[in-house]
């Protein structure tokens, strides 16, 4: 179903979107509520349908690890042995309500914050038995947690969402390979180091709104066939360099997708810098190359290229 057509981006779209709510079919309040996707930054998103918020992969805190930093970046470095920590003050200014959180896989810059934002929001995680059983190690309580494997396909009160088997980026020019997973008889002590957030496996997900069906993405890769007939409304759609070690990654995805009328990249840019600096580097670097890529891959789909902790409204 490809009832999106139209797209408002950015700073003034709250005002267009008004105007076009008559032409939206609602049948009451919430109905015509346009579909809003707020970047987060990394693979992050916050999705509202008017209805419930969806949480995808929100990494806030934005640490500086791992090497990658800015020099006026002042804030403490942390080694990949060190014990994780969220930045809870700023998490408060951006997340005050989730009814759902949605993981990709278990590595920091997904999963890093997700125990604070599950614990102060009380939101349902849905995630691989890895990512249940770090959450479980932090204390969040089983009636919130949701352990899948891929192939589910759940619907609870207004909102649906099918689980898809996935790969992780092709990190390390293609030798990254973890088996590693956690179950219950796994012994973690929260809280853990950065490197204990093991990836567990990987996920995609397609999450069924009031009017959009949108398909995420966490890594740049992912099992072709089986992303045949999904066919969403919106595909986040992972673009960073290691996607170019892919056959024919851009043409691949997007044609087994069935050419997507909004195609929104994630995960492109540097998630050590804070908010506020530029990653103008990621946007030339992955996003200008893979906009130039869809015009001649999908003519009639849409890029709209992120921008942090704006949202992007989609009637
Ligand atoms: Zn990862």
């Amino acid at each position: 179903m490809k009832r999106v057509n139209r797209l408002l981006l950015g700073v003034g779209a709250a005002l267009v979107a008004v105007l076009w709510t008559s032409q939206a079919g609602g049948q009451g309040d919430g109905q015509s509520t346009p579909l809003q996707l707020k970047y987060l930054g990394t693979a992050g998103w916050e999705i509202s349908d008017g209805n419930v918020v969806v949480l995808i992969d929100p990494y806030i805190s934005r640490l500086k690890y791992g090497g990658g930093g800015h020099p006026d970046d002042d804030r403490p470095q942390f080694a990949r042995d060190d014990v994780a920590q969220s930045d809870t003050t700023l998490i408060d200014s951006i997340i005050t309500r989730a009814d759902f959180i949605l993981v990709h896989h278990g590595h920091f810059d997904h999963l890093g914050d997700v125990p604070y934002i599950a614990e102060k929001t009380g939101a349902k995680v849905i995630g691989t038995e890895t990512t249940m059983t770090i959450l479980r190690a932090y204390g969040i309580p089983d009636d919130q947690l949701y352990a899948v494997s891929g192939g589910e396909d759940y619907q609870f009160d207004d909102f649906s969402v099918r689980v898809v088997p996935a790969i992780h980026s092709a990190l390390g020019e293609k030798h990254y390979h973890d088996s590693r997973r956690y179950d219950r008889y796994t012994d973690l002590d929260a809280p853990l180091r950065i490197n204990q957030f093991i990836e567990g496996g990987s996920l995609m997900f397609l999450a069924r709104f009031d009017r959009h069906t949108v398909l995420t993405m966490g890594s740049m890769n992912f099992v072709e066939r089986e992303l045949e007939g999904l066919d969403p409304d919106v595909l986040l759609a992972g673009v960073n360099g290691s996607r170019l070690g892919l056959y024919k990654y851009d043409q691949r995805l997007l044609n087994v997708t069935g050419n997507p009328p909004i195609i929104i990249p994630t995960h492109w840019d540097n998630f050590r810098l804070p908010y506020g600096f530029s990653q103008e580097a990621g946007v030339a670097r992955n996003i200008a190359p893979f906009v130039s890529a869809v015009a001649t891959i999908s003519p009639d789909s849409r890029v709209i290229p992120p921008t942090h902790l704006e949202t992007i409204v989609l009637q």
